[in-house]
């Protein structure tokens, strides 16, 4: 793929690379952004440009100076050899896997998946002849002894996104390289920002962009990098699915590439505050945050991620749904609702037990999940602890 027209890539730090790539002012009469670029026709102006496949735009579904801005900047982050945007971050994880895998391959998932992705495995995987199997994803190196002949691809999502099981990503992509089977990473949790999984082994990363690459809970958005082996597929896939981005969610990838940086930052700090405060409050049983001590698998977090997300776990005392209920039915500043990533603060009751199939999940208690934004972190805290009050008269 050809970078982004005009631009020189030079290594840039990642602050300033998300502030300057992609775009190209002076080209679009000074205004700092690229436009949304709408269209469907390119034409051309000569039968020889017609027929110049260099061009870097020759039809609309093939992206845009908008989409492709952001490609070319993730594609940095990651380390990729090329990055494609797709409607959504499920419509990357199945493109992703539609690259890679054919009729009679198996591929092994783990079994903290976000459940979406399970539900494409064994639905349309299955459809089309392809049998996925699920392991533990505390299994590291262990994971050979479930590779067969058939196995072209492992499934890594790091942490889980409700369970923050970490995995010994290392570990497993040396078993995988050495049996020729895909990696691919959902990487949504901690973005290139925190996390490189292509320098750790993987070989394909995606990333839900509706999450923290648009930031602003107003887009839906996914990305799928690779590496060079990967990517001549990926790309192949990519054309042959159709899949084409509007440019309006493009543009707001966009803008919420530009301050990914400070709103991780900030993320980060103000998750990990709430999380130690959580974890001294009496009805908090466990707080489930991989860049605590106290997480099972933190060792790993501190060798191969740089920093952590927004969303992380707790686990209240067993309570019945009226205490649920009256926990976060009073719940003044977060709000309860799918997706996460926002500049506003979530909270979701977990129900993630029922979707295992390899192992048991058992959180000891009640569990919820928080994405904190960026609210005075004091009303953060008041508002949940007057929230745990209301759970505790009910138990
Ligand atoms: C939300 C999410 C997805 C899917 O992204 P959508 O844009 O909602 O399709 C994939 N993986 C993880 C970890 C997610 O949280």
């Amino acid at each position: 793929m050809t970078d982004f027209p005009g631009e020189k890539p030079v290594k840039q730090a990642t602050e300033t690379l998300l502030t300057h790539r992609g775009r190209r002012p002076e080209q679009q009469f000074g205004f700092v952004n690229t436009p949304v670029y709408r269209g469907s026709t390119i034409v051309f102006p000569t039968l020889d440009a017609l027929e110049d496949y260099s061009i870097s735009f020759r039809y609309g579904r093939q992206g845009s100076p908008t989409t492709r801005g952001i490609e070319d900047m993730i594609s940095e982050l990651e380390g990729a050899a090329g990055t494609l945007l797709a409607p959504s971050g499920l419509a990357a994880i199945t493109l992703a896997l539609l690259s890679v895998l054919s009729a009679g391959d198996d591929i092994l998932v783990t079994d903290s998946v976000y459940e979406p992705t399970r539900a494409f495995c064994d639905g349309m995987l299955a459809r089309l002849g392809i049998t996925a199997r699920y392991y533990d994803p505390r299994i590291g190196a262990g994971i050979e002894s479930l590779f067969t002949d058939r196995t072209r691809a492992v499934f890594v999502e790091s942490p889980g996104s409700h369970t923050f099981e970490m995995q010994d990503l290392p570990a497993i992509a040396t078993v995988a390289k050495a049996r020729s089977a895909a990696v691919i990473v959902d990487n949504s949790w901690a973005t290139p920002l925190f996390h490189r999984p292509l320098e750790l082994g993987a070989d394909l990363v995606v990333h839900a962009g509706t999450k923290m690459f648009v930031g602003h809970s107003d887009a839906m958005s996914g990305t799928v990098s690779a590496n060079a082996q990967f990517w001549p597929a990926l790309a192949k896939a990519h054309r042959q699915l159709g899949i084409a981005v509007g440019p309006d969610d493009a543009f707001l990838v966009a803008r919420g590439m530009r301050t990914l940086a400070i709103r991780m930052k900030e993320h980060e700090q103000r998750a990990l505050g709430l999380a130690d405060w959580l974890a001294d409050q009496p009805d908090v049983i466990r707080v489930l945050h991989p860049a605590r001590p106290d997480h099972p698998d933190h060792a790993i977090y501190r060798r191969d991620f740089s920093g952590s997300g927004s969303l992380f776990g707790i686990v209240l005392h067993h309570g019945p749904r009226e205490a649920v209920a009256a926990f976060v039915d009073g719940l003044q500043l977060f709000s309860m609702g799918y997706s996460w990533g926002g500049y506003e603060s979530l909270i979701l009751p977990s129900k993630v037990a029922h979707a295992r199939t390899a192992t048991q999940f058992d959180p000891g208690g009640t569990l919820f999940r928080l994405h904190v934004g960026f609210e005075a972190i004091d009303d953060l805290k008041a508002d949940l602890a007057s929230g745990l009050a209301r759970y505790r008269e009910r138990l």
